[in-house]
């Protein structure tokens, strides 16, 4: 369908954002500007009346600080949306801070949002909905390893196979395309959360510390890693200690977090052999040649890449930028929607034009 004369001329002037609305963090990209806004997926509210009192970076630095009648809650942990009336402020929020940014008051923007794959069809529906409650004109969604591929330049249109890992903060998404279409796809909640989990237990275990979610990230992405290091090094933990109940300080060294975090880089592993194995020969010998990428956060654990390249006999890259694929594939798909429309995901029964 051809667009109306009015769109046509609205589309002149138009906002077009992708959103990456991510577990762990959310990226607004604008075309032609680039990431506006990157700023973790918290939402901070009162318990009892479950309004948001703050969002984004100012959330996550109150969290595990909160007095009692207030709470701070990450509406998407997961990959669902398990919070719908939280994901929707959070989302008005960071569209009207993008949408604040541009200089001449222009006319509501069109929305591309990357949402986790495998989310049930109410699950979309809340997005969608979320995002034109948020002021959008047009709202589209796309599954988030297709965004991430797009963003990390991957020809996922052609007949040559490609392969994408996006590990997050609650979920690792693999996906193989070919002709545009998934070929294979796994989606598991181990990812950056996880990997935190496991640093605390560790902790806990060998030490008697309990350290808070923040501190294990912090020592996570300092020294942590999937694979021997060139040079091993140390992180000093600070927490409680569970027997005493006072305040107490560990060194750590590189070697002790990578036991840590063995587990969850093992199922990581295993999944990846899993979706590899399920692959057509064809599309694996497309794999040996292009190698496979990965994209977001958690892959850029130390030594991740080698790691995986090891175990599955195949190159393991990291994208450009892997935190902001999912947001700069979105967006991407704005560019030319006309041609770029297949890559979305569609809203059964009641939705808009696509
Ligand atoms: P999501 O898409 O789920 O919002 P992101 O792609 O933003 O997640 O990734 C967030 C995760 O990446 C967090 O768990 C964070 O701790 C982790 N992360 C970020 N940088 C690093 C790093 N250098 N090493 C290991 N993990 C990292
Ligand atoms: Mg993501």
């Amino acid at each position: 369908m051809p667009p109306s004369p009015l769109n046509w001329l609205l589309g002149l002037f138009s906002l077009d954002i992708g959103i990456d609305l991510g577990t762990a963090n959310t990226l607004v990209y604008v075309r032609n500007k680039g990431i506006v806004l990157n700023e973790p997926s918290w939402v901070v509210i009162d318990k009892k009346t479950r309004r948001p009192l703050a969002i984004g970076a100012e959330a996550k630095e109150l969290a595990g600080r909160t007095p009692a009648n207030i709470v701070a809650v990450r509406p998407i942990r997961d990959g669902v949306i398990s919070e719908f009336e939280i994901t929707q402020a959070m989302l008005e929020y960071f569209i009207s801070k993008a949408h604040e940014q541009s200089i001449v008051p222009i006319p509501r923007p069109r929305v591309v949002v990357g949402i986790p794959s495998g989310v049930t069809e109410v699950e979309k529906r809340a997005v969608y909905d979320a995002a034109m409650a948020a002021g959008s004109r047009e709202a589209y969604l796309i599954e988030e390893p297709m965004a991430a591929a797009l963003g990390a330049g991957l020809a996922v249109g052609e007949a040559k196979g490609t392969m994408i890992v996006d590990i997050g903060g609650g979920t690792s998404e693999m996906a193989v395309f070919s002709m545009g279409g998934i070929v294979v796809s796994r989606s598991l909640r181990v990812a950056g959360d996880e990997m935190d989990m496991e640093i605390i237990g560790y902790a806990r275990n060998k030490y008697n510390l309990l350290i808070g979610e923040r501190m294990a990230e912090r020592v996570k992405i300092a020294i942590g890693s999937a694979y021997p290091l060139r040079e091993e090094k140390t992180f000093t933990l600070r927490g409680r200690n569970l027997v005493n109940g006072l305040p107490e300080a560990v060194e750590v060294s590189s070697i002790e977090i990578r036991e840590a975090l063995s587990q969850s880089v093992q199922t990581i592993v295993d999944t990846l052999k899993e979706s590899i194995d399920e692959t057509p020969p064809e599309i694996i010998a497309d794999l040996m040649e292009m190698g496979i990428c990965m994209a977001g956060g958690g892959s850029q654990l130390q030594g991740l890449t080698e790691r995986l390249s090891d175990e599955l006999k195949v190159r393991v890259w990291l994208a450009e930028d892997p935190l902001t694929c999912v947001a700069r594939g979105a967006g991407h798909i704005l560019e030319d929607l006309e041609h770029l429309k297949r890559f979305l995901v569609g809203l059964q029964r009641g939705s808009t034009s696509h």
